[in-house]
């Protein structure tokens, strides 16, 4: 296994799991199910046991693997520089290895089926993916600037699509350059990636890059930050040279050119940082300096925030696995408690996953009635 070297380094001291005030829990999966193993130290031992041949594969020691949303909570906060950074890529090693030795939870499984057959996790056709776009004008991409890429959720799940089409919506007011494409983008492939399906994730990444390519396709801009992630860091490798931005990042610098109505309603507003937007690609700043420069707004932060942030827990695919879900301390329920403790009203997302993971969280805690989950640009339309 890769990165099999540094597991016997991890002395186990737990301060992966934490944030930077080290008093609460900021790994997802041990929030959840609070087991040492599901710890990112109990991960390091546990899959030390396997190799040493002290454990068999079981059910139960994949699904804890797989439990991992790729937070990057643990490679911010290991106290071990030395190899802090090859945390997350021995988890996926370990991903990669039980799925070579076929030991695979049955939603992970189920989960890369319908990507392999179908090119998204709907078992939807690819030639229908444009169907979110419900009437909205938007010229298919030739020779604007830049590409729109709508991830998986954006495309085919509903409140996913009300978010491509809102942003879609900003884009053309800020007088943006961009096309889509809508007959023939497949998943990132970002998530398949994290779960340690690397030859599925370079078949997708490859039959995007041929697309992206033959349309000389040179500035992206994406909805999701798991696009975000892997068109920036992981297509190149695969021969697809993009310049990529998350279109916060885009936004941020086009808001001056807004004009907003004379009655914007007033809202305190916190904002949720979603890992492969914040952690993964350090940007923590372009959705608060959108949510800033909007009349009406006032920004107030949780306490973990930044990189800091507690993760909404729908990262490595457990947005569609589910196996984080159940019990009221998953990451997502504790978040949303967060928010209304910090004052907020509206608990501001940059990402479809989040959007969904948290609005599902407000729904089960009852909270309905103090706290409104919104996407930013939603949040930047209503006061049009
Ligand atoms: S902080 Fe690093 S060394 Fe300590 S338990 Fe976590 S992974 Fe191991
Ligand atoms: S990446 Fe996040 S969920 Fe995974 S082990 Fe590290 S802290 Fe826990």
């Amino acid at each position: 296994m890769e990165h099999e070297e540094i597991l016997h380094r991890c002395f186990r001291c737990g301060y992966c799991k934490l944030p930077g005030n080290y008093v609460d829990i900021n790994c997802p999966a041990y929030l959840a199910f609070r087991f040492e193993t599901y710890s990112p130290g109990g991960r390091m031992w546990l899959l030390r046991a396997w190799l040493d041949e002290k454990i068999s594969a079981s059910e139960r020691f994949a699904e804890i693997m797989f439990s991992c949303a790729t937070c990057g909570n643990c490679v911010e906060h290991c106290a071990f520089p030395e190899f802090r950074d090859r945390l997350l890529l021995a988890f996926t090693a370990g991903k990669e290895a039980l799925l070579d030795a076929g030991q695979v939870p049955a939603p992970v499984r189920d989960y890369l089926t319908k990507i392999q057959l179908h090119g998204n996790p709907y078992g939807k056709s690819v030639k229908k993916s444009g169907q979110w776009l419900d009437g909205l004008d938007v010229a298919l991409f030739s020779d604007q600037e830049h590409l729109f890429f709508i991830d998986d959720v954006g495309t085919y799940d509903p409140r996913g699509q009300e978010i491509a089409r809102s942003v879609v919506t900003l884009l053309q007011k800020a007088g943006i350059s961009f096309g889509i494409i809508t007959d023939a983008m497949n998943s990132d492939g970002n998530d398949v990636k994290a779960m340690g399906e690397t030859a599925l994730f370079e078949d997708l990444a490859e039959k995007n890059i041929k697309v992206l390519n033959k349309l000389n396709v040179k500035k992206i801009i994406t909805l999701s930050p798991h696009s975000l992630n892997a068109l920036k860091n992981d297509y190149p490798a695969l021969g697809g040279q993009y310049q990529v931005f998350h279109y916060t990042q885009v936004l941020a610098f086009a808001m001056a050119g807004l004009t907003f109505s004379d009655k914007e309603p007033e809202a305190k507003i916190a904002y949720h940082d979603p890992c492969y937007l914040g952690r993964h690609n350090t940007d923590y700043e372009s959705a608060r300096m959108i949510l800033r420069s909007v009349p009406g707004v006032t920004l107030v932060e949780m306490d973990r925030n930044r990189n800091n942030a507690l993760c909404c827990g729908g990262g490595g695919g457990n947005f569609f696995t589910d196996i984080l879900s159940g019990g009221d301390e998953t990451s997502a329920r504790v978040r949303v408690r967060e928010a209304v403790d910090a004052g907020a009203e509206i608990l501001a997302v940059a990402c479809p996953m989040c959007a969904v993971m948290l609005e599902d969280a407000v729904k089960a805690e009852n909270l309905d009635d103090r706290i409104q989950v919104l996407e930013v640009s939603e949040i930047v339309r209503q006061r049009f």
